[in-house]
């Protein structure tokens, strides 16, 4: 993804790693023509090979926002020496991405905020780092801005569910609360916590949106300057099929059912419109519109980004 301008600000993309996920590791229920109708448009950025053969491509990103004096964070991927045993291809990842972070010109003391859309381990990785055995802030300056209704959900949850989740190989609860304890309490310990209902925002700008359904608290952040608008709207739709077909339900959403409806309601929403859309797992160009398509939409990348 190119850099984007959003009126007074700059968004850029930080990849950790893309991933190819077959289409049943992904959705509960897809139909395989139905995708195959869709390859043209997903060609060659959100998936590779066709028919039978095909995978998507998953992203794990973190977008670096800065203006107005400020740099953001939103949402911080895996993170490195995580112990996650359910899950392969996160366990114990040894990655570059706080050199990359200051290759951007962003030294981790810079950052002012770091934003988790939702509170699952592919987007509280980086808010900590192992020093000395320690799970310590990687961000040492940032407020983190944690949603209220997650973190009440996870402390409703009693030690024996939280067990039974980390044994779970769902990637959408499993590791859930091996990351709260290496990722989100050492933050709230630290003191760097901001645990936010939605009426949360910074300098007028920045705002949340929420979009319940993958987590109970989940939210999307709303950037508007200068008549620019931007949504980063995290795990609300994994890969861009779903802006066509937002009715399949995935493996990682807790209430799936919501989650089609917020999905939904959000495409209704933005078909056609202006804003530009940054999610969390759309791999290549990442940033695009919601475009109508006579009815049916579609996602758009932006021309050359
Ligand atoms: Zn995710």
């Amino acid at each position: 993804m190119k850099p984007q301008k959003i009126g007074d600000y700059t968004v850029r993309k930080l990849v950790e790693v893309v991933e190819p996920l077959s289409p049943e590791f992904a959705f509960v229920e897809f139909d395989q023509p139905t995708l195959d109708t869709h390859t043209s448009w997903l060609s060659p950025h959100f998936v590779e090979g066709a028919n039978a053969e095909i995978t998507l491509l998953f992203s794990f990103h973190t977008y670096v926002v800065q203006g107005n004096g400020k740099t953001l964070l939103i949402d911080t991927c895996v993170g490195n020496h995580k112990e996650r045993a359910a899950l392969p291809s996160w366990h114990m990842q040894n990655r570059p991405y706080l050199d990359n972070l200051r290759a951007m010109g962003v030294a981790p003391e810079e950052v002012d905020y770091v934003m988790c859309t939702h509170l699952h381990a592919d987007h509280v990785g980086w808010n900590t780092r192992l020093i000395g055995g320690r799970w310590v802030p990687t961000f040492p300056n940032a407020r983190y801005i944690f949603s209220k209704t997650d973190y009440d959900h996870h402390n409703s949850v009693s030690a024996a569910d939280a067990k039974r989740a980390d044994e779970d190989p769902n990637p959408g609860e499993g590791d859930f609360y091996a990351s709260w304890a290496d990722s989100v309490s050492p933050i709230v310990e630290a003191g760097l916590a901001d645990i936010v209902t939605t009426d949360f925002g910074i300098d007028g700008a920045i705002s949340l949106v929420p979009a319940p359904g993958h987590t109970p608290g989940h939210y999307c952040v709303h950037l508007q300057s200068r008549g620019d608008e931007a949504i980063f709207t995290g795990d609300m739709m994994h890969h861009p099929v779903l802006v066509a077909e937002p009715q399949w339900r995935t493996h990682f959403c807790l209430d799936p059912v919501q989650s089609t409806k917020t999905r939904r309601a959000f495409i209704n929403q933005h078909a056609g419109g202006g804003a530009i859309v940054m999610a969390a797992h759309f791999a290549g160009p990442t940033a695009g519109r919601i475009i109508d398509n006579g009815g049916k939409p579609q996602f758009s990348a932006l021309p050359g980004a």
